[in-house]
Parts: C-alpha cells; sequence; structure tokens
C-alpha cells in the first residue's frame, strides 16, 4: 500500500508555526499540486484512495469535546450550558452551532478566562476517547495494506466535526487524520473570538464532496460541475462513522451516492437510535464504539474494506480493458 505519507502535511506542524497576524491559521494541509492525480492524466488507474470520515462528539469521544476542559475550566455545568445554548438559539432563532461558541465565549469572560487559540489547543489533551480509538487507525490501515496487497491502495482518515478544531489540535489523535474540518475560531477578527468556520449537520456534507473532488482547500470552489470519473475519492471508496441525528445528512448523501456509513452507540449502552439509522438504510451496519482489535466495529469496517478493495480491483480492470480499446 502506497502510504499517505506523500500527500499529507504533518498536522503537527501547523501547531508548531505561529502564523502572521490576518494570515488563515487553519491552513489546509493538502497542497493543489499534492492532490491525488486526475484519473486519466496518470500513467494507470489512480482512484485507490479509501476515506474513512469521522465525526467526532459521540462517535470517537463519549461526550462533547468541550465537557473535558472548558466547561469545568470555567465552572458550567455541561447540562446547563447545552440546554441554555439550545434554549438561546431557539428563542432568537439563531443557528445553534453561533449561538454555543458565542455562549462560550460569554461565560468564559463573565468567569475571568481569557479564550485564546493556545489555551483550547492545551485542553484537547484532556479529550478521552472511546476504548482502542488511538490505536483504531494504524490498525485499519494495516488491515487495508493486508488485503489490497501491492495494490496502491491508500487508506486516509479524515474529520468532520461541529466541534472546535483548536481542541481537536491538542488531541492525541490529531496527527492520525489526513484532514480535519472542523468548527473555528477567528481569534484576531474582531475585539471577540469571531466564528471563522461553523460546521453544522448539513454543512458537513460538503466536506464529504470536497473529499470526494479533491478540493480540501478551503479557497477553491466546491460549487463547479466536475464529472464521476474525474473525482479522485469516488464515494463508494468512502465510510463515514457517525452516532445519531447530526449524522443523518452525511450518512444519506453517503448512501445516496454509493457509500458507506456505520453508526456507534456507547458500547453496551443505548442502541436504540443506531437501530432507527439501520431500519431507514441510513447505514450498512451500527456498533458499540469500541474501536478495539476484533470488536464488532472492526470486524464490520474491516468487511466493508474488503468490499471496497474488491470494487477497486473491478474498477481498475474496467478501466484497463477501456484503455486498451481507446
Ligand atoms: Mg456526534
Amino acid at each position: 500500500m502506497a502510504k499517505a505519507a506523500s500527500v499529507k502535511t504533518k498536522p503537527n506542524k501547523r501547531t508548531a508555526k505561529k502564523p502572521t497576524k490576518g494570515q488563515e491559521k487553519n491552513k489546509p494541509r493538502v497542497k493543489k499540486s499534492k492532490r491525488a492525480k486526475t484519473p486519466g492524466h496518470g500513467k494507470g488507474y489512480d482512484k485507490k484512495i479509501i476515506a474513512l470520515v469521522y465525526d467526532f462528539d459521540g462517535t470517537l469521544s463519549p461526550r462533547p469535546m468541550q465537557e473535558y476542559a472548558f466547561l469545568p475550566k470555567i465552572g458550567v455545568d455541561a447540562g446547563a450550558f447545552w440546554a441554555e445554548a439550545n434554549r438561546i438559539s431557539r428563542e432568537e432563532g439563531a443557528d445553534v452551532l453561533i449561538t454555543y461558541m458565542h455562549l462560550m465565549y460569554q461565560k468564559a469572560k463573565a468567569a475571568g478566562v481569557v479564550v485564546n487559540r493556545d489555551d483550547l489547543v492545551a485542553q484537547g489533551k484532556d479529550v478521552e476517547f472511546y476504548p482502542g480509538v488511538e490505536d483504531w487507525f494504524k490498525k485499519v490501515e494495516d488491515y487495508a495494506t493486508s488485503v489490497a496487497g501491492g495494490d496502491g491502495v491508500t487508506l486516509r482518515h479524515y474529520l468532520i466535526s461541529s466541534g472546535l478544531s483548536e481542541i481537536v489540535e491538542g488531541t492525541s489523535i490529531y496527527s492520525k487524520f489526513h484532514n480535519v474540518f472542523a468548527s473555528e475560531y477567528w481569534f484576531d477578527a474582531y475585539e471577540l473570538p469571531y466564528p471563522k468556520r461553523v460546521i453544522t449537520d448539513t454543512g458537513k456534507t460538503q466536506y464529504l464532496f470536497r473529499i470526494n473532488k479533491g478540493l480540501e482547500d478551503m479557497g477553491e470552489s466546491i460549487n463547479e460541475h466536475m464529472d464521476e470519473d474525474l473525482r479522485p475519492v469516488p464515494f463508494a471508496n468512502m465510510i463515514y462513522f457517525g452516532d445519531g441525528d447530526t449524522d443523518v445528512p452525511s450518512m444519506a448523501v453517503m448512501r445516496k451516492n454509493g457509500g458507506h456509513a456505520i453508526a456507534v452507540h456507547t458500547p453496551g449502552g443505548d442502541d436504540a437510535k443506531c437501530v432507527n439509522l439501520f431500519k431507514a438504510g441510513r447505514v450498512d451496519f451500527y456498533a458499540g464504539a469500541d474501536y478495539r482489535l476484533g470488536s464488532d466495529l472492526y470486524q464490520r469496517t474491516c468487511l466493508l474494506i474488503d468490499r471496497i478493495v474488491a470494487d477497486i480491483r473491478v474498477r481498475e480492470e474496467t478501466w484497463h480493458m477501456a484503455s486498451r480499446l481507446k
């Protein structure tokens, strides 16, 4: 398997290098020139990237990421905080995500706590994960390598989260992702931290199309038409992992476009939401959020990887046959 190293910009470099004022802090990691080659322009069939795309809160970590350090730091009860954000959002007709980002800032100010980028990044180290998450990424990469052999298949991990990219940056798993799309503050824009990017439930689907079209640079327009055979990561090569209602738009986009989705629930906990998603045809599988080797989640993910690798081989053979006829 060709490791993603050739196209992966090490995320930790972003934190190490301080951007100059006014410069985009959350630079895309994938330079245009290093994007997956467009099929037809390379020497052989090159749509061999498998993309595993994850939600964060409730999928990789049991609780929303703000609850591990930020809310305790400002002495605010998590249940009360989310209830207040939802109430204000309803009363004001405001987007709930913009509301929570503003409320975080307001509550911190009231508690005399400064909200800045470095603090939020530092809080990432307190985020906890479901069992096996930290070792999961390498294990499924190894599995894909063992299935695909020397066929040049590359497995990448992506994160699409409504949570805060600054907190994600400080977690132990940040470097595992090829790219992270998450909500983000703009600290030096105005007198208060201002939402730079807000990723809503439906907005998440934009990033699925960005991965699909190879347009991960936020400066590139996603709206222009691109023929299916020019898209470097077909939906059929993608698996989306989510935990509930907020993932329904993403799961629907995946499934309608020939992609795959898996719903997770607290291990040993209530699986009613997952059962409903499964019955509604939103997901291929569901399982407890146990990411350890041999778990139901691991085995069902491996089944989908088997299928994706087989699909890639079939499409590659078709591509070679068609090429010879030209
Ligand atoms: Mg979630």
